[in-house]
């Protein structure tokens, strides 16, 4: 069928017409509703993720089910779902129920090559690859019973729900999944972006007692406090090391790193009490420190953290439950963008006036 969808190649992102192929047993043909954008689109715009090209962005997809594959037995035409990251389903990780660790990940998600991008859409005579085994800044895109959460309450608003298939799982999930405070517990959160200001609202949603956000703008600081920050700490004016250590007495029994900022780690790890652990989930890159002196007799963990260490099915549906209990405000985070307004959108997302754009398709 003949689709309309944005595709990156040589740095540069158009909507064009391109074709996607017919759904394979296990595959679902979705109507994107919303796609969400996020920082990781434009990693392969830029290709800092190297991917095969030319790739159709898109990869927090929200739409109705348009058609299903010859196996597919617990979705029909008409459901609305969410398409979430991919993963083999076969591996160690994918077994034992932590998909987002699955061994075949990058494959799966970014293709090492088009083959291994499992391509669905082409260009004419040329193969476009697939992005996150979907492709969610079209008109329409190809998933498969793995990556696709179906959401039973067609009440909520579907164009909003794909950010939580990335972003906003990775920030929620890394609190309510991975670190699991208990209600005394402090927690600091070092970077207010989407998926940080997640990070706060999974730490209100834990009942963490403080709840510390640090960043270097004040509006984002506002926002935290609005999902739920007891402090805030603007790290230009203050030093967040001493402030956290401050207010916690003492140092935080968690920290995330949400900021992608490296020398932040290192306020992250020195923000932590002894035997406190250290969340990273922003993507920073090289940090020169001393194993020993910051993390060895403080018997610190630091741990990386992806997609929210979330199983979609399960985590989607639960905070969708909580957006509606109005105890999980994500949809304050979104922006919505018509169909051709991608540029305006990502220059929005850079600036910073923007946290959480979503493309409405049509
Ligand atoms: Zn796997």
């Amino acid at each position: 069928m003949n689709i309309k969808a944005y595709v990156a190649e040589d740095e540069q992102v158009q909507l064009k017409d391109l074709q996607l192929k017919d759904v394979g047993p296990d595959e679902l043909l979705v109507r994107i509703v919303g796609s969400g954008l996020c920082h990781t689109d434009l990693g392969v715009l830029h290709q800092d993720t190297p991917t095969p090209t030319p790739i159709v962005l898109g990869h927090e997809g929200a739409g109705i089910v348009e058609q299903t594959g010859s196996a597919v037995t617990d979705f029909e035409e008409g459901d609305h779902v969410v398409v979430s990251f991919n993963y083999c389903g076969k591996c160690e990780n994918c077994l034992n129920g932590v998909p987002s660790a699955c061994e075949n990940f990058f494959a799966a998600n970014f293709g090492v090559s088009m083959e291994e991008s499992d391509s669905k859409i082409a260009d004419g005579e040329e193969k476009v690859a697939r992005l996150f085994g979907q492709s969610s800044l079209a008109t329409h895109c190809i998933s498969n019973v793995r990556n696709t959460v179906k959401i039973e309450d067609k009440d909520v608003d579907l164009a909003l729900l794909g950010p939580l298939a990335c972003g906003i799982q990775t920030g929620a999930g890394t609190v309510l999944n991975k670190l699991k405070p208990g209600i005394g517990d402090a927690i600091v959160i070092f970077g207010c972006g989407s998926v940080g200001l997640s990070a706060v609202m999974g730490a209100k949603l834990a009942n963490c007692k403080t709840i510390i956000a640090a960043d270097v703008h004040e509006n984002r600081l506002e926002m935290a406090k609005e999902f739920g920050a007891t402090h805030v700490i603007n790290s230009k004016e203050e030093d967040p090391v001493e402030s956290v250590k401050s207010i916690t007495n003492g140092g935080a029994h968690f920290a995330i790193e949400a900021s992608g900022v490296s020398p932040v780690v290192l306020q992250a790890i020195r923000s932590v009490r002894p035997l406190g652990t250290i969340a990273l989930v922003g993507v920073a890159g090289n940090l020169d420190f001393h194993i020993h002196d910051e993390l060895i007799p403080t018997n610190k963990t630091m741990v990386g953290v992806v997609e929210g260490q979330a199983i979609p099915k399960l985590f989607i549906p639960e905070l969708i439950s909580q957006y509606k209990a109005g105890k999980f405000p994500f949809d304050k985070l979104i922006k919505k963008y018509d169909m051709d307004e991608l540029d305006k959108a990502i220059e929005d997302m850079e600036s910073g006036e923007t946290l959480k754009p979503v493309i409405e398709f049509s």
